[in-house]
């Protein structure tokens, strides 16, 4: 089992919040734990228990050069003892970035393929290729979104959560979206902000609630308007927010998702979107690994802890 250390709920105060008579706070899932941080420990937990419990020694799964997902499912299986193999999109990535370093140096082993070769990934072909290369393995999705994942980010909201009008959080796959959705109670407004530049992730979205049978309590809001450029792509703007956010807070933010999320509710805030006596539970979705592997490509070093 991956432990998770206590989380806190702290509250944000500025001015703003009091011009507009809403509460905020920030829920910190990135101090969960210490190597698998964020809502990847939800994702991953119930996956390893699975994996040992079907007796595999080893974990597959699949990510980009700079992804949380590889980060922390290198970091937890090793937490668990089990071996891992990271299958990596892009045979000409940067293979010694901070991110894959780091997963190596948890003993992952990393195989690097083509995006063409990347994108049959899901394939049963390809799959059986990998079983014949690698030998038996329990698969994590990319992204890690499963329902095994999705029952564990059904348990990012506790009792003590029931006071919030409104929970704001990050998608990327939607997973940890779902399992909000799950544990959402009546009256309560989830809005996700996608990270992502484009409309299918509603459709995707609707898909993952359906194939999980989840019929939220509470109501559901896709903001699909703060992607800052798509995946992975940034604004001057962006950096500038997440500098500012680290200034007034001291709470650090990642350009991919969670700087992205603080940005587009901030600029919600100053549309009125939230009436007098809203109660708002930012999820801090973690990512900060992503900090070093950004500074790594761009120079521009963002506040971590
Ligand atoms: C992976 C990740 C997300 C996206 O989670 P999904 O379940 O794929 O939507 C959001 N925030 C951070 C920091 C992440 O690492």
């Amino acid at each position: 089992m991956l432990h998770p250390q206590p989380v806190k709920t702290v509250p944000l105060l500025h001015p703003i919040f009091e011009e507009k008579r809403i509460e905020v706070s920030m829920l910190r899932l990135d101090q969960v734990h210490f190597s698998v941080p964020g809502n990847k420990f939800f994702k991953l937990k119930y996956n390893l228990e699975e994996a040992k419990n079907q007796g595999k020694t080893t974990i597959l799964t699949f990510g980009g050069a700079f992804s949380n997902h590889i980060h922390a499912s290198a970091a937890a299986a090793r937490n668990l003892g089990l071996k891992s193999i990271g299958i990596i999109r892009g045979e000409d990535s940067d293979k010694s970035n901070p991110t894959l370093a780091y997963a190596r140096g948890q003993g992952m082993h990393l195989y690097f393929i083509s995006r063409d070769e990347y994108r049959r990934k899901n394939t049963e072909e390809f799959i059986a290729k990998l079983m014949g290369t690698f030998g038996d393995f329990y698969l994590i999705p990319e992204g890690g979104t499963n329902p095994l994942a999705i029952k564990g980010t059904s348990e990012i909201l506790t009792e003590q959560h029931q006071e919030y009008s409104h929970i704001c959080t990050s998608i990327g796959t939607g997973g940890t979206l779902a399992g909000l959705a799950q544990s959402l109670r009546q009256e309560q407004i989830l809005i996700g902000f996608s990270s992502l530049k484009g409309e299918f992730i509603l459709e995707e979205i609707q898909q993952l609630m359906v194939r999980n049978s989840i019929q939220p309590l509470g109501k559901l809001e896709i903001n699909t308007a703060y992607h800052f450029g798509g995946y992975a792509k940034w604004t001057s703007e962006l950096i500038d927010f997440i500098g500012w956010f680290w200034k007034e807070f001291g709470v650090p933010l990642d350009p991919i998702y969670t700087g992205k999320m603080v940005a587009g509710f901030f600029d919600l805030v100053q549309k009125n979107h939230f009436s007098e006596g809203s109660k708002i539970l930012l999820i801090h979705t973690g990512g900060l690994q992503g900090n070093a592997g950004f500074h790594h490509q761009t120079g521009i070093r963002l506040p971590s802890l």
